[in-house]
């Protein structure tokens, strides 16, 4: 856990969050500015501050997240999503703890356009 870092605090209930999923390695809760009718976020338990830093060592937790995304929308119907990582500043990346956006519930746009 790190003491500054708002997604260990959600993780650890220090700040309140619509949980949508929890295991011993995942947690997985609603995005507070929703982009898309679901728009959740996986979220590994361990402070990995970005995809730069995957390794062999915490792989397991990128392997565990996309099984609960598997469980997750198949336990909601989801028939068809996008899942998202930014990873760095100019990508996006607003909160420095490892996260998967999954997004869903309307159609998407592919291609330049949909890079803002
Ligand atoms: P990023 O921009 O880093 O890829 O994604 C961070 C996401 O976290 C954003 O979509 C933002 O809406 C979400 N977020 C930021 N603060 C909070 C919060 O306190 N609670 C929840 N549930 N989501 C948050
Ligand atoms: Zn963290």
């Amino acid at each position: 856990m790190d003491k500054d870092c708002l997604f260990c605090k959600i993780i650890a209930g220090e700040i309140p969050s619509a949980k949508v999923y929890e295991d011993d390695a995942v947690f997985a809760f609603k995005d507070i500015s929703p982009i898309a009718p679901t728009h959740y976020l996986f979220v590994p338990k361990t402070h990995i501050c970005c995809a730069k830093k995957i390794t062999a060592e915490n792989s397991q937790y990128v392997a565990k997240i996309f099984e609960a995304i598997a469980k997750v929308s198949e336990q909601e119907n989801i028939e068809s999503y996008r899942v998202i990582n930014n990873c760095g500043e100019d990508a996006g990346q607003s909160v420095m703890h490892l996260h998967f956006h999954l997004v869903a519930g309307k159609k998407m746009g592919w291609g330049e356009q949909s890079l803002g």
